[in-house]
């Protein structure tokens, strides 16, 4: 009986088995999948019934329990329903006295399957070997009462005869089966994720998976494309096999290392490629634990960066190198400068940076063309380049002009300076070397600043501007040698810039006004004004040139302030000419340099006497020798053009300069004016004497007047009489003073008060 039981249950599983694996391929459409299996079970229920095992008295017994009740409880409502429906329609179809036990049979079956299926999704039941034996058992049970309760004579007898078996062999029936399902089930999950997880592997990063020891397992297309490798070709091999000679074995180390303690490691590696090339790769590696926690694989992930740092490369060349030279420009040597000065902070040694100027480039580019300038400062690049050392970095700021950063000089500032210095003496003898091109002979001398550096405090930009400034220094210097920045003239240079500021604001708020300083004839008549500048400064106070003219001039300025004194001038003259007492007098008005030779000086000039009215005859303009020099046609151009309208001019400060008869002859002048050093030693100097005696004697032959000025004395005024000058300026006379002080000064003024006042004899001019 055990036999039969047990040959009859092995056929119902293997069909079982044989039928469920249906479920796999209908895995993608769920509700067929549900409706076949169903059936399925039906017909493996059916076809356990037809190999049923009969009993005497036509008693049978199948597995109908056993494949019903797992179909309930693993496929579901649906499963079981069909499945039962195909079973129970055959059992109908079958007939006989046992037909409504029969159906009783399925539904008891699938019910129970079910009732067990709704407690093991609640949570309630599980499904281990033991509740799944129990299920079987109780079901069974349930079964056999149901045999033992019909209606029939001999049921008992017959379920006491196949309790047994029944009881034994079914739920163990039920036990495997309900396993086998399980497993299917788990199988096809497995294999849906490997797929889903080997599709996931072909993505554009190279993958790479290898066991515990680096032995590679698998590879994918990517990895292939990016190392040359078939994945053949790798299987089974060592990943030393893809290393490149970049890096030491403690590189490598290094990274097993961090893997070990924190699971992961990412970075750029240089890697090989099957054709031998060393590419940079972007790598990152996770190991994998099995459930117990021991290593067990390895997965890589690669990305080739060969084009992503070309494209780097290639912006960074363009941002920090100089096209025309090859060489660093000035962002990259700032960059650069920040490291030098972060090191040299660290280690205490000095570094500095040599600016490097070349005297008189824009002659070069203006006489032979800009294709022999860009030739020459190519060349220059050159030979500053050749003579580096190593740790040293070349840049090219601007036209000409070249930077050097010299770094661990010395721990000595004088050391330091030292070796700075004979490195830039060095390369301003290698640049000095004459320069061929084009079958031009060129020669070019350069400017050098240094400035020293020993931290990151200063800021790279401010030691720029100490080199830079160091330089101009050199330049103006005319030294043959080099310059170092100087604490004391960057203090210098910053209160230039503030006043420069200034000054541009004071002359918007035109608070540059005239002094007038009366000039006199012989006779000690007044016979005008010098108007000398002053700044009412709103804090400051008043403020005589000293304090700014120097300033204006190197910043430009001065024209403007100029233009503005001319202006007030041309005003006063006009006012003056309404009253006879001052109508005659001429003002004198200081002439910068540049004014003179601005294009539309002459226009502007003409334009404020028309708007003011004053007369041009009134107007005196103090120009120095040594502007007028500068372009001497223009100056005469222009001279020329103003005297036809009747203005005069005076040469200041004369004596001083070249004082050359050939131009002289050329200027339309119509004074000299003898330049105060003179004046002021004439008691002392016999030279002085003589000098404003030749003065006087050119004056004479070129039908000019003379004036003297910084007269303080009557000694001078009397000796400068006797030398046949006949004009005078000084504090003898009166000082320069504000408007309304020099109109009361005329007023007071007459020649034999001012005699008396001095307590002094009158003595005829001679
Ligand atoms: P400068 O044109 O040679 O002016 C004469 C300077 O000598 C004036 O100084 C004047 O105050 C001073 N001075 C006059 N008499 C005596 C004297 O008896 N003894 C002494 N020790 N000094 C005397 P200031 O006003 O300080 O002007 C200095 C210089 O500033 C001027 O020299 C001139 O070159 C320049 N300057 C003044 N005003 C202007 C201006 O409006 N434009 C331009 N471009 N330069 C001006
Ligand atoms: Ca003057
Ligand atoms: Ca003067």
């Amino acid at each position: 009986m055990i036999i039969h039981f047990v040959e009859h249950s092995a056929m119902v599983l293997a069909l079982c088995w044989l039928l469920t694996l249906n479920s796999r391929n209908w895995e993608t459409h769920n509700r067929l999948a549900k409706l076949t299996s169903g059936f399925l079970l039906g017909l493996a229920t059916v076809a356990g019934m037809t190999m049923a095992i009969e009993l005497e008295g036509g008693w049978v017994f199948d597995g109908r329990s056993v494949i019903l009740s797992v179909a309930a409880f693993a496929g579901g409502p649906v499963v079981g329903a069909i499945a039962a429906l195909v079973a129970a329609g055959y059992r109908i179809w079958l007939g006989g006295g046992g037909a409504v036990t029969g159906v009783g049979v399925i539904a008891v079956s699938v019910l129970f399957g079910l009732a067990y299926r709704y407690l093991y999704l609640q949570g309630k039941l599980g499904n281990s070997l033991l509740t799944l034996f129990c299920f079987g058992f109780i079901l069974h049970l349930l079964v056999l009462a149901h045999f033992a309760l019909l209606p029939v004579s001999n049921s008992l007898d017959i379920a006491l005869q196949m309790g047994v078996p029944m009881l034994v062999v079914m739920p163990i029936a039920t036990v495997c089966l309900a396993w086998m399902l399980e497993d299917i089930k788990r199988r096809s999950q497995d294999e849906r994720e490997l797929r889903i997880a080997a599709t996931a592997f072909e993505v554009h990063q190279g993958l790479l998976v290898t066991d515990k020891d680096s032995r590679i397992l698998r590879v994918n297309q990517t990895f292939s494309d990016i190392t040359g490798y078939q994945a053949a070709e790798l299987v089974g091999k060592k990943t030393v096999m893809l290393r490149s000679e970049g890096h030491d074995p403690a590189f490598y180390q290094a990274i097993k290392q961090q893997l070990m303690a924190d699971g992961r490691w990412q970075g750029e590696v240089l890697s090989k490629r099957k054709n031998g090339d060393v590419y940079p790769e972007w790598l990152s590696v996770s190991v994998v634990r099995n459930n117990k926690g021991q290593l067990s694989h390895f997965v890589s992930s690669i990305e080739d960066m060969t084009e992503r740092k070309a494209a780097e490369a290639q912006i960074r060349g363009l941002a920090f190198f100089d096209s025309l030279t090859g060489l660093p420009n000035r962002s990259l040597l700032l960059e650069r400068m920040q490291h030098v000065m972060d090191a040299a902070s660290q280690s205490g040694r000095y570094g500095a940076l040599l600016f490097f100027d070349l005297d008189g480039f824009k002659s070069v580019n203006e006489l032979h063309g800009r294709g022999v300038g860009d030739k020459m400062l190519r060349e220059m690049a050159e030979r500053i380049n050749d003579a580096l050392y190593a740790s040293d970095t070349a840049a090219r700021l601007g036209a000409d002009q070249f930077v050097i950063l010299l770094e661990n000089l010395s721990s000595a500032r004088q050391h330091a300076a030292g070796r700075a210095e004979q490195y830039a003496v060095r390369l301003k003898k290698i640049l000095r070397k004459p320069y061929l091109i084009q079958g031009l002979e060129l020669y070019k001398s350069v400017s050098v600043g240094i400035t020293l550096f020993k931290n990151a405090d200063d800021g790279a930009d401010t030691l720029l501007q100490e080199a830079e400034m160091a330089m101009y220094q050199a330049k103006a210097s005319l030294k043959e040698g080099v310059n170092f920045f100087d604490p004391a003239m960057q203090a210098a240079v910053s209160t230039r810039l503030r006043l420069e500021e200034d000054i541009q604001r004071g002359l918007l708020a035109e608070e540059f006004i005239p002094y007038f300083q009366p000039q006199l004839d012989a006779a000690c008549q007044v016979t005008g004004a010098e108007t000398l500048a002053r700044w009412q400064h709103p804090e400051r106070g008043l403020l005589a040139p000293g304090a700014f003219i120097e300033v204006a001039e190197q910043a430009g300025l001065v024209e403007l302030i100029d233009l503005q004194m001319l202006r007030q001038a041309c005003q006063q003259l006009a006012l003056w000419q309404q009253n006879p007492d001052t109508g005659s007098l001429i003002l004198a008005v200081n002439l910068s340099a540049r004014l003179l030779y601005q294009a539309n000086f002459v226009e502007t000039l003409l334009a404020y006497l028309q708007e003011s009215g004053a007369n041009p005859r009134r107007l005196k303009l103090e120009l120095t020798e040594t502007m007028l020099l500068d372009d001497v046609s223009t100056a005469i151009e222009r001279m020329q053009q103003l005297k036809t309208h009747g203005i005069r001019f005076s040469i200041d400060d004369f004596g001083t300069g070249y004082s050359s008869l050939a131009y002289l002859q050329k200027l339309p002048l119509n004074q000299l004016k003898i330049d105060q050093s003179f004046v002021r030693e004439l008691s002392e100097s016999a030279s002085s004497e003589a000098i404003i005696r030749a003065i006087c004697a050119l004056a004479d032959s070129l039908e000019l007047e003379v004036i003297a000025e910084g007269v303080e004395t009557f000694q001078q005024y009397h000796k400068l009489l006797e030398l046949e000058c006949r004009n005078f300026q000084g504090y003898l006379f009166g000082r320069p003073m504000p408007l309304l002080e020099f109109e009361s000064w005329l007023a007071a003024h007459q020649p034999s008060l001012f005699y008396q006042q001095h307590n002094e004899p009158r003595r005829a001019p001679l």
